[in-house]
């Protein structure tokens, strides 16, 4: 085992968000972003953006490849529904704790104190039956290497920020 003054230091990571379509129209963006904020991840950037047909296809680039066609359709028709907000996050493991925040993708499934679980209660089932995708909130990458190219994709360097937060300055 190391000594305390071997170990490593734990190393922050940067994760995107999107505050989906359904999380704008309910009105429930600043209550998400609390919940961020709440945790003491750090928004490094932040931008509202109406997603198109080829832009959908370069953020869900594999969706068609691992749930199939029908369920890259119905996504892409949901995430252009309306604007969405993005926000880049960082952190220390960042991308497991937003996903952590965030709950399982289907909300009926996710449990209560995550957004997911306690914004909506939307299930699998609902959504075959009424031909949509899970409106479930919030995207988060999926882990680090997700998160570098999702971020990339999202925001130009120079909309990305540099500063501390009071538990940076006080606590870490
Ligand atoms: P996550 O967003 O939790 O990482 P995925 O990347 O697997 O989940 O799926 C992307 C999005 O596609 C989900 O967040 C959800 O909105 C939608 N989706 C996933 N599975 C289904 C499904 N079986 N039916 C309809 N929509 C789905």
């Amino acid at each position: 085992m190391a000594k305390d003054s071997e170990q490593t230091e734990q190393p922050v990571e940067r994760t995107l968000v999107l505050l989906k379509p359904d999380a704008v129209v309910r009105g429930f963006a600043g209550k998400i972003i609390a919940r961020f904020e709440d945790a003491a991840l750090k928004i490094v950037g932040v931008k509202m953006k109406q997603m198109d047909a080829d832009f959908t296809r370069r953020h869900y680039f594999d969706l068609e490849e691992r749930l199939g066609r029908e369920v890259y359709d119905f996504t892409a028709t949901f995430m252009q529904q309306g604007p969405v907000i993005a926000l880049v996050l960082e952190g220390f493991d960042a991308v497991a704790t937003v996903r952590k925040i965030v709950g399982s993708t289907y909300p009926n499934e996710a449990p209560a104190g995550t957004v997911r679980g306690d914004f909506s209660h939307y299930s699998k089932a609902a959504s075959v039956v009424a031909g949509k995708a899970v409106a479930n909130l919030v995207h988060a990458s999926g882990n680090r290497d997700e998160a570098a190219q999702e971020i990339d994709l999202w925001f130009d360097k120079d909309e990305l920020y540099a500063y501390r937060t009071l538990a940076e300055i006080y606590t870490y």
